[in-house]
């Protein structure tokens, strides 16, 4: 059997909500990325867990996208199927929140700060899903999932959903066992947040959202692009090589953040990929220092001739 002919069978298990060809530009922050073959918009996380068994079922090959907003995606887009997480049930029980993992990260702190529970500030105005954010340890101002995420809830590659501790994630800075690879999906997240006062709570998350609203460039972008190396900022090693505004295409380099990688308006991922092979040379001359992607590369780009 052709793959084409596995994926017909697929979008018809999907059912009338699958798009076929579904542009993944209109699903990432970036704004970049050419056709999924398949597309699915998933309400709740046990149409999820059904997705992922009929595309197993079928044959075909899958990815669950949050908000898109740490990735960059191919100009040739993805194969297989994309399932669009947006299962976003959320429950408050004392200190405690659990969200399904298409929950708003941002919405989910906005809630906590509005309780009076404290250790999800950090993530005011913060982009993406609690999927994503568990997936890439997603932190800021000290704060970081790994420091209070209880438990989640992981459908593993044998279908099974299985409930997994803290430890078993294996945090490192914006590293999970997810991100490494092994076919997993985080369906529900559990974090231990603390009571205090929720007005001094509330204006941390203001002074938090002032900081991202004056140093953060607002448009098409992925964030961060690379990790910050050991004792330095990617951003003013980036800055300090000159290369503020530098533009490949469409794609700039911000120049409010060096390590803030533009889509000006029509950048493909071949412009951003120049940029970032263009942004990694340079400081890799001038400093010395090789620097690694934060963001995940999807679909086979450029990237695939060289090692990212
Ligand atoms: C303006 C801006 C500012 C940012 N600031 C920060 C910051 O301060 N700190 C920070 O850490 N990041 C920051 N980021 C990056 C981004 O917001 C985070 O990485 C965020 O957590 C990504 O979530 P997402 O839902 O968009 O993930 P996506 O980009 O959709 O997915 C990321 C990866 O996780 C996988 N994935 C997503 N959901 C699941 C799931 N449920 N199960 C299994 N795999 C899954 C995807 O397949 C992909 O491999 C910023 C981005 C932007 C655009």
């Amino acid at each position: 059997m052709t793959v084409s002919s596995d994926l017909n069978m697929l979008a018809e298990a999907l059912g009338p909500r699958v798009r076929r060809d579904e542009p993944l530009a209109s699903h990432t922050c970036l704004r970049v990325g050419g056709p999924a073959d398949l597309l699915i918009v998933c309400e709740s996380a046990g149409e999820v867990v059904g997705a992922v068994e009929l595309a197993q079922r079928h044959g075909i090959d899958w990815r669950v996208l949050g908000g898109g907003c740490n990735v960059l995606v191919a100009d040739s887009g993805v194969r297989g199927l994309v399932i669009v997480n947006r299962a976003a049930r959320v429950e408050f029980d004392g200190p405690v929140a659990r969200a399904e993992t298409g929950a708003l990260l941002a919405a989910l702190a906005g809630e906590a700060v509005r309780r009076g529970l404290a250790g999800l500030e950090w993530a005011a105005g913060l982009p993406g899903t609690v999927g994503g954010a568990v997936v890439g340890n997603a932190g800021a101002f000290e704060g970081d999932i790994a420091a209070i995420l209880h438990s989640a809830t992981v459908l593993e590659p044998s279908g099974e959903a299985v409930a997994r501790s803290n430890e078993w994630f294996e945090f490192e800075y914006r590293l999970s066992r997810i991100k490494r690879g092994g076919g997993y999906v985080v369906l529900a997240a559990t974090f231990e947040l603390e009571p205090q006062d929720s007005e001094s709570l509330a204006a941390r998350a203001d002074e938090i959202l002032e900081w991202r609203r004056t140093r953060h460039p607002a448009g098409a972008t992925v964030g961060s692009t690379f990790k910050n190396p050991p004792d330095s900022h990617a951003g003013y090693l980036i800055e300090q090589a000159g290369l503020r505004g530098y533009r490949v295409g469409g794609a700039q380099i911000s120049e409010l953040h060096g390590n803030f990688f533009m889509n000006t308006g029509g950048a493909t991922a071949a412009d951003v990929w120049a940029l970032i092979q263009h942004a990694r040379a340079t400081v890799g001359q001038q400093f010395g220092m090789q620097l690694e992607l934060e963001i995940e590369l999807l679909g086979e780009g450029p990237w695939r001739q060289k090692s990212a």
